[in-house]
């Protein structure tokens, strides 16, 4: 539907001047009102009865053109955030080098930015030895704000008031083609913020893009500008990428241009293993289902099936030379959780749930006395015992071991103790087992 639609607003010609605006009126893009969250909505028109300009920006516009449903909504204004706190009531001013507006709904947040201004003008002040951004605080005209933006696609700006929809850059164009297109020059936005080298790989990979000519090259060459950034900031990268909706194709992306090895150096290790990269991908693929559904999920239980074909490796690797199956299993999370601290640490508030998760595997092969009863207690049963079935999926545990717990725990209380196996090493067992 977009493809014809942009043929017959722009003809076949493809080049256009860069930074020329395009407004595309109701006639001309498949935008409707309804599409926008009432929240959005009315920030968005509130602030425009005010004589403010305000539209809604980025990946919903982008989303909403792909037909893929919006994660949330950003709306982008000429008011200061001052100005915008005075208008909205419940809105509040989120951090401070460059101030954001958080305006909470029922079950939304709508983020609310001023338009931001070109930081590039004056290149010596503003960006240290290596290119990067180190002040990008300025408020700009809305053209300034489209510019600074990191890919076409991301630069459109929707009012659902007149519904009309700005495009500086070709970036509906580039939608229809599903090209992912830098504005500017790559290599120089990749230096102002290297951090976009992992939103190209996302991009491509939830949106099936692929990066056009210019930005193939310096996407594959700059991995190393990612050394330096903050790892939190990484680690919220690697997060977006395994919660994009295409985590497994995320991967692969990020194999494809080597970058990889700034966020997961392991990778290749977890992958080299047909079955390994069998789990993984089972692993991902269910995650991906549970977010297409709605469904929650666990960030710890994903890193958890992201680093478990290194551990069970390790873990093998010393049970098979005599340690005790416990303290291996924990010796072989340390070694595996150390080998990533020294690229990019799991923060403590996950490995914590990933340790849990690892831990509590061996303690699903007992099935008699008073063990499974108080596995069923522990708090993190329900994420071990997905586990335990994403295990048993891949043919790595027997299934009638995640057959039994899902018939044991669904099992009304009193019922629970017929299914107990008898300990196989009484001999009675066996007598059992014989007639
Ligand atoms: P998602 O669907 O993952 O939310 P998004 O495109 O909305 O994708 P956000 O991180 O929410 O991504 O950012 C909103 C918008 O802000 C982007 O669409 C882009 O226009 C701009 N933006 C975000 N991060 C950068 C960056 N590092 N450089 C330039 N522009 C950026
Ligand atoms: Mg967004």
């Amino acid at each position: 539907m977009i493809r014809r639609l942009i043929h017959k607003v722009f003809g076949a010609k493809k080049s256009r001047k860069l930074g020329q605006l395009r407004t595309l009126t109701a006639t001309q893009h498949p935008l409707r009102p309804q599409s926008i969250s009432p929240c959005a909505l009315r920030v968005v028109k509130t602030l425009q009865e005010q004589g403010y300009q305000a539209f809604i920006v980025g990946g919903a516009v982008r989303d909403l053109l792909l037909q893929i449903p919006p994660k949330d909504f950003d709306v982008a204004t000429n008011a200061t955030p001052e100005q915008i706190r005075r208008i909205i009531r419940r809105s509040r001013i989120i951090g401070r080098r460059f101030q954001i507006i958080h305006v909470p709904c029922q079950n939304e947040i709508v983020e609310v930015t001023t338009f931001r201004g070109h930081a590039s003008h004056d290149h010596h002040s503003q960006t240290d030895e290596h290119g990067r951004l180190t002040r990008d605080n300025v408020f700009g005209t809305l053209e300034e704000d489209a510019a600074r933006r990191d890919f076409t696609a991301n630069a459109l700006y929707y009012d659902p008031v007149h519904n009309t929809l700005l495009d500086y850059f070709s970036g509906v164009e580039d939608i229809a083609a599903h090209q992912l297109v830098m504005i500017g020059d790559p290599a120089s936005r990749f230096r102002e913020d290297p951090v976009r080298l992992l939103r190209a790989v996302r991009f491509i990979a939830k949106l099936g893009f692929t990066a056009n000519a210019q930005l193939a090259g310096p996407l594959r060459e700059l991995g190393p500008l990612l050394a330096p950034i903050p790892e939190s900031r990484l680690f919220d990268e690697l997060l977006k990428l395994l919660l994009s909706g295409r985590a497994q194709t995320c991967l692969e992306q990020l194999r494809h241009y080597g970058l990889h090895s700034y966020l997961l150096p392991q990778l290749d290790a977890f992958m080299a293993q047909a079955e390994d990269a069998q789990f993984l991908r089972h692993a991902l693929e269910n995650t991906d289902l549970r977010l297409r559904e709605n469904k929650p999920v666990s960030p710890g239980f994903m890193l958890a099936a992201l680093f478990w074909p290194a551990v069970r490796l390790d873990w093998k690797r010393r049970t098979d030379s005599g340690e005790p199956q416990y303290p291996a299993l924990f010796a072989a999370m340390d070694t595996v959780l150390h080998a990533q601290r020294q690229t990019l640490p799991i923060p403590r508030r996950f490995d914590g749930i990933m340790k849990e998760i690892w831990g509590l595997q061996p303690r699903f092969t007992q099935r008699s006395g008073q063990r499974p009863f108080r596995l069923l207690e522990h708090p993190r049963f329900r994420a071990g015992y997905d586990f335990l079935c994403l295990r048993a999926e891949n043919g790595e545990v027997d299934n009638t071991l995640g057959d039994w717990w899902t018939t044991f725990q669904e099992a009304a209380p009193e019922e629970r103790e017929s299914l107990l196996l008898t300990d196989v090493r009484k001999p009675r067992s066996r007598r059992r087992k014989r007639s």
